[in-house]
């Protein structure tokens, strides 16, 4: 194991799980003692951090609001109110908000700020389409969004934050990045920032998510510049997700 860096694995629940199914896969992990981190949905974060109190189950949230505090911002859920319920990790900059919600390189570089901003730690997803990868752009795409956070925070901000390397093609498709492709990538990152900081790139941990399973994870984690996952449809799973945080040693 990289002494510098201690694994992660995070668990996104995205828009999934009934009240009651997520509060017996909370109570699962709890019982089982393992270090990990789950983010659900946001009406369930309440819920989450009372059930997860005083366990090694950490909360995170999947997203956060733009704007800072409180305000006239229907529908919005602002870095403050997260981290006065306990939250510690915050998601930012998911493919699916990008995608689908048309979140730009700018809002995720203000967003990362705000969480920052609280005390908590974003978790900053990059990641490049199929259609990007097969243009030979990868690696082009992929730090182009890490700089645009680095550009707007400064390099300083990545000293307090996990970064999630996601291809996009791997996400939900049951497709996984290869070891040998995703520790290419998170090597690369690395170098990239630590051609700004290598102090910071060291401590770095880089997440990789994309379709990660009980039966992959151990390969992925084997790799050195692998420091955990973001786990999207295996968390909702208690016995796949803990067989993934196992094999990350947590
Ligand atoms: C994700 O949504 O962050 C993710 C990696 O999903 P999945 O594990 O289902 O591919």
């Amino acid at each position: 194991m990289n002494r510098l860096r201690q694994k992660l694995v995070i668990g996104n629940w995205k828009m999934n799980g009934s009240y009651r199914s997520g509060q017996a896969l909370l109570q699962s992990l709890v019982h089982a003692g393992i270090a990990t981190v789950v983010a659900p949905p946001f009406v369930y974060l309440s819920q989450a951090a009372a059930l997860t109190a005083g366990s090694r189950v950490a909360v995170a949230a999947q997203d956060v609001a733009a704007e800072k505090g409180y305000g006239a911002f229907t529908g919005e859920v602002s870095a403050r109110m997260l981290a006065e319920l306990g939250v510690g990790h915050v998601i930012v900059g998911h493919s699916e908000r990008r995608q689908y919600y048309g979140e730009t390189d700018a809002q995720v570089a203000t967003k990362v700020l705000r969480v920052v901003e609280e005390g908590m730690v974003p978790v900053l997803c990059v990641g490049e389409s199929l259609a990007q990868r097969e243009a030979g752009q990868a690696l082009a795409v992929v730090s182009a969004q890490l700089l645009a956070v680095v550009e707007h925070c400064g390099v300083g901000i990545l000293s307090t934050a996990v970064i999630a390397y996601e291809p996009v093609w791997a996400i939900g498709t049951g497709r996984t990045a290869t070891p040998d492709d995703a520790q290419s990538m998170h090597a690369s990152l690395r170098a990239v920032v630590a051609a700004r900081d290598p102090g910071i790139a060291a401590g770095l941990r880089i997440l990789y998510g994309g379709s990660v399973k009980a039966d992959n994870a151990a390969s992925l984690f084997a790799m050195p510049d692998i420091d955990g996952a973001l786990v999207g449809g295996a968390s909702l799973l208690a016995n796949d997700f803990q067989a993934i945080c196992r094999a990350a040693g947590l």
